[in-house]
């Protein structure tokens, strides 16, 4: 990947029916996706900013590790307060800046906040000396956190990826650091606002508008003792490898194609209503939405036909009225992706069964579609669809919708519909991903672990195994001999 950044406004041809002012390339700016209208823009920071920024999260962090865990829950309980108090405050720019349809911008700032205030209830708890039983002596391992922490977020759940990182590691005595994505800008100064609010020292979050080439040297910086990034499996192979250069651990929750698994003894009603959940929710535009809907022959056709028909009556509108049931992709630069993938993958040989094409409406918005079809040297047979476009598998059986679940690069999530919950279980421990769910395609809770394995990425956030990964699991042991015997 090139260190060119992307432009969320200028770089692609705008359709004929957006009434646009081209705009220059801009790193960090506001637009509205279903209108196309700019709304702000934001300068990255000088390199002498950045440096006053880290020499700020550094000294936070000697005096925020050395906080008990009650201190810093106060703050912490803090920001999960204020933001379950101002819900249509913090769900106003994810609409304006993303897309996303106002009543899951509300869910996605409630479920952030439950996420801060689980981490400020359960954190001492997690983090608790572990006393081992050695065969001699005594021993106990401790937790302590390994500093200043920095994350590159995506602009998909604009506050959750946020919560998911800085919570935990805020409780354990980490400070942490982030780039967020460019076309989220405000939501990045609302959420930096947040701690701010709540009391935190200043260097506790710091959000950073910076370049790529900042990035690195963020990542370089001794100060600096561990990475996240949520995003392209791309983007993660680039902070990945720079954080392994510099032997620092690092987190990566990257990308899924994740299998929708239809059995012959699914209640098909529910489940066709889960898969237009699994497929439609934030348009798409889900790490673990569902991508790949595997359905065995005898329900294939009844599946599909209702599928269709349910995806047809979305509304497409304006995603601040709580009536629209289509919302806009991201930005308009994702949409011509999409729609150049969709093409492609007709053009090697799928079936095009619906949609395919952007609304003809101003703003970036695109017809739900479904490709079937797709065989193995179709690019779409391994590729992730980043938006409303379904990918349609008929199979003769279980276990050939297992191979077929198994046959992909990613191993995020996936699901399987039965009436038979063993057989359910059976299924979902024969499919290689870091997540399955047995009658519904997806969930996520501050309690429940998130994150996958193969080209999905390492490491887990969320539950008791989020807040485990940038700690140091320090073993103490007391002498149970003396050297001379
Ligand atoms: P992306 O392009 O990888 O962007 C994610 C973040 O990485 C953004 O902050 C982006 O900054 C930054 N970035 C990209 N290239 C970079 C580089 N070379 N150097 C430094 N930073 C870089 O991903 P996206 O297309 O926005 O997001 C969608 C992807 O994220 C999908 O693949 C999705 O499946 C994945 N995702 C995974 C999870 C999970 O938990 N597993 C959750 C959500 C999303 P700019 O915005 O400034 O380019």
């Amino acid at each position: 990947m090139s260190m060119a950044r992307k432009s969320y406004a200028g770089n692609t041809p705008f359709h004929s029916l957006l009434p646009l002012p081209m705009v220059a390339s801009m790193s960090y700016q506001s637009v509205d996706p279903s209108t196309g209208k700019v709304l702000k823009h934001f300068k990255e920071i000088t390199d002498r900013q950045l440096e006053t920024s880290l020499k700020t999260a550094a000294a936070c962090f000697e005096t925020w590790r050395q906080k008990t865990y009650a201190q810093r829950a106060v703050v912490v309980a803090k920001a999960a307060a204020l933001m379950h108090e101002r819900v249509d405050e913090f769900a106003r720019p994810v609409t304006l800046e993303m897309g996303k349809l106002i009543a899951q911008a509300k869910g996605e700032v409630v479920l952030s906040a439950d996420i801060i205030a689980y981490y400020a209830k359960n954190a001492e708890h997690f983090l608790a000396p572990q006393s081992l039983q050695p065969a001699s002596g005594e021993a106990e391992v401790q937790s302590s956190p390994f500093g200043v922490l920095f994350g590159v977020e995506p602009w998909n759940f604009p506050y959750y990826q946020l919560a998911r990182f800085a919570a935990p590691n805020l409780m354990a005595g980490n400070v942490v650091m982030v780039k967020h994505a460019g076309c989220v800008p405000q939501c990045a100064l609302a959420f930096e606002k947040l701690w701010l609010d709540a009391g935190a020292p200043v260097g506790a979050y710091t959000n950073l508008f910076i370049s790529y080439e900042q990035v690195n040297r963020v990542i370089d910086d001794p100060r600096i003792k561990g990475v996240a990034l949520t995003g392209s499996v791309e983007a993660g192979k680039i902070v990945a490898g720079r954080a392994g250069q510099n032997l620092k651990k690092s987190t990566m929750e990257l990308g899924g194609s994740d299998a929708f698994i239809v059995l012959e003894d699914a209640d098909l009603e529910k489940t066709v209503q889960w898969a237009v959940w699994g497929k439609m929710n934030n348009t798409g535009q889900c790490c673990v939405a569902a991508k790949r809907f595997i359905v065995v022959e005898e329900l294939a056709d009844q599946f599909l036909e209702k599928f269709q028909k349910a995806l047809a009556a979305l509304k497409p509108g304006d995603p601040m009225d709580p009536a629209t049931t289509l919302g806009p992709l991201s930005t308009e630069a994702a949409l011509v992706t999409l729609l150049d993938q969709v093409k492609r993958a007709v053009a090697k040989g799928a079936t095009l069964v619906m949609g395919g094409q952007r609304v003809a409406r101003p703003g970036s918005f695109m017809q739900p579609t479904i490709l079937s079809n797709i065989k193995p040297g179709n690019p779409a047979f391994r590729e992730e669809f980043f938006g409303p476009v379904a990918l349609f598998f008929r199979v003769k059986n279980e276990d050939e919708a297992v191979a077929l679940a198994n046959d992909s690069e990613f191993g995020l999530g996936g699901s399987v519909f039965t009436k038979d919950i063993a057989r359910g279980k059976r299924v979902a421990s024969r499919v290689d991903t870091g997540m399955m769910f047995i009658n519904h395609p997806t969930w996520t809770s501050p309690d429940l672990p998130f994150g996958g394995i193969k080209n999905s990425g390492y490491g887990r956030e969320l539950s008791s195994l989020g807040i485990q990964e940038f700690v140091n699991k320090k073993l103490v042991r007391v002498a149970a001999i003396d050297a001379a015997a």
